[in-house]
């Protein structure tokens, strides 16, 4: 597999970052990952930009203009033997010695993308909807930024893995947040809700589209603060996120949600992502 680090593309395997780069001993660094299907990058302008801003907020000094980042994205999906596929992009702040938390004075930062190939969710995911533990959110307060330092979610994450469900959905002061690695939206009475975008949450490139093809859909919808009782309440309960699209969740802490089937606003709007992909992907 061909990945890109600091210039040059390179089989994945032969590829090495000095152990005083700042990603490692620090996770200083921010990343995205971007779903190409077809060998066209989804959304990619938007993922770019957020790449942009999560570098601001980490005051790492962006090494691309926008159009250098297509053109790495673009060389590095050609170069893959699969169609289908998630594209990972990361920026530490580079190596520096010796180790210390400060800025150092000169700092070289490291890009590196490779790219995983991309399987949609499962169609059984799709038709039966999946189950969720909640948990507390443990994690600062600039989620917004999308760093590579994961542990928090890592640990998150872990804990639907340990009981054997797809996410983690996270409360903060009794409100709804969002997934440890997704966006979550309610229906309630045929509305839809989402969290308002905020520090205390990354807000996805699919989070975005959910809401515009709502908007287009003519689905009514609101962001705004959503609590756990509302949460157990609610109609239907989605997750979202670059690879795994928009899934339903079907029961929360053994707690069925709705009828515990996948609801008719989910079905609806899946079959607006699935159309809106196809039409870009054929534009
Ligand atoms: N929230 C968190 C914490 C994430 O890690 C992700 C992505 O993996 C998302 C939300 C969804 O973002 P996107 O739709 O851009 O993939």
């Amino acid at each position: 597999l061909i990945a890109y680090l600091n210039g040059a593309f390179a089989p994945l395997a032969t590829l090495q970052v000095p152990v005083l780069d700042r990603g490692f001993l620090f996770g200083d660094g921010v990343y995205e990952v971007i779903p190409v299907y077809s060998r066209r990058p989804f959304r990619l302008l938007e993922h770019i930009r957020r790449l942009g801003r999560s570098l601001a907020a980490a005051r790492i000094d962006d090494p691309h203009n926008e159009a250098q980042w297509l053109d790495l994205v673009h060389k590095l999906v050609a170069q893959q033997p699969f169609e289908d596929q998630s594209v990972y992009l990361q920026v530490t702040r580079g190596p520096a010695y010796p180790r210390n938390h400060v800025f150092p004075n000169v700092a070289q930062p490291t890009v590196f993308a490779y790219a995983d190939p991309l399987l949609p969710p499962a169609p059984a995911l799709v038709q039966q909807g999946v189950s969720a533990v909640s948990a507390d959110d443990i994690r600062w307060l600039r989620c917004n930024v999308k760093a590579t330092s994961l542990l928090a979610n890592v640990l998150l994450r872990q804990m639907a893995a340990d009981a054997g469900v797809t996410e983690t959905v996270l409360f903060r002061d009794g409100l709804l947040i969002e997934g440890s690695a997704s966006n979550i939206f309610v229906v309630k009475e045929g509305q839809l809700l989402a969290p308002p975008p905020s520090h205390l949450m990354l807000t996805g490139i699919t989070y975005d589209l959910v809401l515009e093809l709502a908007a287009t859909h003519r689905i009514a919808y609101q962001q705004r603060a959503i609590t756990a009782a509302e949460v157990r309440a609610a109609d239907e309960l989605w997750l979202s996120s670059s690879s795994k699209e928009l899934l339903a969740i079907t029961e929360l802490d053994d707690l069925k949600i709705g009828n515990g089937q996948p609801g008719p606003l989910y079905r609806a709007m899946y079959q607006h992502y699935l159309d809106f992909k196809r039409d870009v992907m054929r534009a």
